[in-house]
């Protein structure tokens, strides 16, 4: 998995622009009836009926928000929508459309950008989006990837990070942490690799981790079971930076505080092994990591009973009073400051 991939090379000059958006865009299905036209005119089409669309985009560069040493193409692709993917969730919409926009340099051959097209189509099948346009250009240097989702939703199930209200329950979904830790086995084997390339690491044990760093899930479950149960979270966001920012987030636009109980916090049996393997405290992995790509929520109470008991849901603190702003509850029953960034353990 480490090892470069050899491809049998056609070079992208041969196809030029034309060519290349042909080749790639020659077996999209059309399937949201939302999609009046897509790939093919100056302009895709779209068409909501008494809805309101959400948009989102994200830029990721090599070498700054990818390492193409362990990720491999295709699943890089497959993140990239994801992580759109998990924006557009995370409003409590559904998300109908993409378009995927790329510059290479002339160090990739066609069927490296096939295989990372492969993720994306992958990831736009198995979520039922189209792709609709986008843009494909030369970069002088590695691979930049844009992608910008659309989806849409009734105004009354919208839901901001605003929402929150001083005795909402905050609830997560999934476990986090995982895909850190994920990140820092790949860098560690990475470093085992530079100095031994004979070296075939064993990674099964981390197979969780390191699927959960290199194949994230956006929780479109999420979004059709609260559809299913009849319940609209008070505010949301996607944990893409790491608990404590994303707690800060919806208490500054909900106006709000917070109270997290650390013995809460849902965590893989893994994540804690490795955490233990590494030195590394995995409450501060949750609250300072990131890419978990969960759902961080607040819940009226009367909501509580919809979600007791699903495994999907855990609570892990509840909002409070502006004024008595965010804090962790540790196991030994301290109260700790929240941050923006991470967590501060020496202050109070
Ligand atoms: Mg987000």
């Amino acid at each position: 998995m480490l090892k470069s991939k050899e491809y049998t090379s056609t070079s992208l000059s041969q196809l030029g622009e034309f060519g290349l958006i042909d080749h790639l865009t020659q077996h999209i299905k059309l399937t949201q009836k939302s999609t009046i036209k897509g790939v093919g005119d100056d302009a895709a089409v779209l068409e909501v009926k008494d809805q309101q669309m959400v948009l989102t985009t994200d830029l990721l560069i090599e070498g700054v928000h990818f390492d193409l040493s362990y990720m491999p193409l295709k699943h890089l692709g497959y993140k990239a929508v994801m992580v759109n993917l998990s924006d557009v969730y995370a409003m409590n919409a559904q998300a109908s459309q993409l378009t995927i926009s790329i510059a290479v340099s002339n160090r990739f051959p066609l069927e490296a950008i096939e295989e990372l097209y492969a993720g994306i189509y992958l990831a736009a099948n198995t979520y039922g989006v189209d792709v609709v346009g986008g843009d494909t250009t030369s970069s002088t240097s590695g691979l930049l990837l844009s992608i910008t989702a659309v989806g849409h939703a009734v105004a009354e199930d919208i839901v901001y990070r605003s929402g929150a209200k001083p005795t909402d329950l905050l609830v997560v979904t999934g476990d986090l942490g995982a895909a850190y830790m994920g990140l820092q086995i790949l860098e560690r084997e990475k470093e085992v690799f530079k100095v031994n390339p004979q070296n075939q690491p064993d990674l099964d044990p981390y197979a969780y981790l390191i699927e959960r760093q290199l194949k994230p899930e956006a929780r479109k479950d999420v979004i059709e079971l609260f559809k299913k149960m009849e319940i609209v979270p008070t505010s949301m966001i996607d944990v893409s930076d790491g608990l404590s920012s994303e707690i800060m987030h919806l208490c500054k636009a909900s106006k709000v505080g917070a109270k997290l109980y650390e013995e809460k916090i849902p965590l893989d049996p893994a994540m804690i092994n490795v955490c233990e393997e590494f030195k590394l405290d995995s409450t501060t992995i949750t609250l300072s990591g990131g890419e978990d790509y969960e759902l961080l929520f607040t819940l009226d109470q009367k909501d509580y009973d919809a979600i007791k008991g699903n495994p999907n849901f855990t609570v892990i603190g509840h909002m409070t009073e502006e004024k008595e702003g965010a804090h962790l509850i540790t196991r030994a029953n301290q109260q700790i400051k929240l941050e923006d960034r991470g967590w501060n353990s020496f202050e109070e």
